[in-house]
């Protein structure tokens, strides 16, 4: 059974559709890349999958016991969120706040999954820096951190790599890819479409519609794969 399941799915604002009876799944274990050009609705899809903003028609079916809640989130950056006056720390540790409900204070359970998470993007030595002075790598890096303490299953992330260096883009293309090899699904809208068929194993190319939906192989072969990727690509 697929994680997630689109059907059919149709999702608008007031004076527009965004998304145009798009159908594709998430199966467990997936690595799947959104491309498509500015304004195509990959963004508003993954709020879709979010549950943050709702279908206007067609569904979205959640499962493998798959909630809404286990689902993290790296949302395309803002200025607001740069300017984040908390510490590393306290970021990495708000990704429990789902699991702490309403207890006034986290647990050693929590803390420790919190600590975990920062080996494991490797923010160990700047737990103590505010967020806001980091750089833009390490603060994605954080966010990380932050998605993973919600959970271990699904990360959606919209266009992760926007702004970064190219030595701070490879870098997080590697955990990222690290994170898929240890059995995190990812879904990530990127740009980069060569980087896309390199990274991902799955290409979901929007243009409102669906235009494109397979294994990368299948993309790069493609007439549509070959006019984005310039034609360099040969499977
Ligand atoms: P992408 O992420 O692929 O660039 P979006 O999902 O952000 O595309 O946007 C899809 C379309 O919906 C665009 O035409 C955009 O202008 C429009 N749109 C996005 N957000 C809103 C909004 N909050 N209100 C109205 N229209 C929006
Ligand atoms: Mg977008």
């Amino acid at each position: 059974m697929a994680l997630i399941s689109c059907k059919d799915l149709t999702m608008r604002y007031e004076n527009q559709v965004a998304v145009d009876h798009v159908t594709f799944q998430i199966q467990e274990g997936d690595y799947l890349c959104i491309v498509g050009e500015n304004g195509s609705g990959k963004s508003t899809l993954l709020k879709g999958l979010l549950g943050l903003l709702h279908p206007a028609s067609g569904s979205i079916t959640y499962g493998d016991g798959l909630k809404r809640n286990m689902i993290g989130y790296l949302p395309q950056q803002t200025v607001v969120q740069k300017d984040f006056p908390a510490s590393v720390w306290e970021v990495v540790l708000s990704g429990c706040l789902n699991r702490r409900g309403l207890r006034p204070f986290y647990s050693p359970a929590e803390r420790q999954r919190a600590r975990e998470n920062i080996v494991r993007m490797d923010i160990g030595a700047i737990v103590k820096s505010c967020y806001r002075d980091l750089s833009g790598g390490q603060q994605q890096r954080v966010l990380l951190a932050r998605a993973l303490c919600a959970t271990e299953k699904l990360l959606l992330l919209d266009e992760p790599v926007t702004g970064l260096d190219p030595v701070a883009t490879a870098e997080l293309y590697a955990l990222i890819r690290q994170l898929n090899r240890q059995g995190v699904t990812i879904v990530m809208v990127s740009h980069d479409i060569n980087c896309s068929v390199h990274n991902a194993g799955k290409i979901l190319h929007m243009g409102t519609g669906v235009q494109f939906f397979g294994s990368s192989e299948d993309y790069c072969r493609s007439p549509l794969g070959q006019r984005f990727l310039g034609g360099e690509h040969h499977g």
